[in-house]
């Protein structure tokens, strides 16, 4: 995939923002977080349900702009499923290679969020996009609620 602004990123990106998945909330959850980016003034909530370790489903509830919705939604497909550890090691893979620490090729080139690496040339995009991935770094890291 293509990291060109002017590329496929973008269609992802769009797509994720014309038709978000995973938007609203939980009836039932054990795990929750929100976050908000004053910069861009993007809002959001996560909530999770987590059992026995895995990520049996996720949603998210965003007020914000075009890439923290996309973001949102891209990350909540990417991590529905996994194990909680597994989960919290790609947050570290793609924070370390959005904000530089690691070259692009660290991550999976044909997974969906590959795409979100694009605005690593947009510096105040990054915290937008980062937005929902903090959010879901805290909702992991905190005991059951
Ligand atoms: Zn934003």
């Amino acid at each position: 995939m293509s990291l060109d602004p002017t590329d496929l990123y973008k269609e992802v990106i769009l797509d994720h923002n014309r038709w978000p998945r995973n938007r609203g909330r939980l009836e039932e959850f054990n795990r929750s977080s929100s976050g908000f980016n004053p910069l861009c003034g993007d809002q959001i909530a996560l909530t999770l349900n987590v059992s026995q370790n895995q990520i049996e489903d996720i949603k998210f509830d965003a007020q914000g702009c075009a890439m923290t919705v996309a973001s949102a939604s891209i990350m909540t497909e990417a991590v529905k499923g996994r194990t909680v550890d597994d989960a919290l090691k790609l947050f570290d893979a793609f924070h370390d290679c959005i904000s530089g620490k690691l070259p692009p090729e660290s991550l999976d080139d044909s997974e969906e969020y590959y795409a979100l690496l694009g605005v690593r040339a947009l510096p105040v995009r990054i915290k937008c996009v980062m937005l929902a991935w903090h959010a879901l770094h805290d909702a992991l890291s905190e005991n059951e609620t």
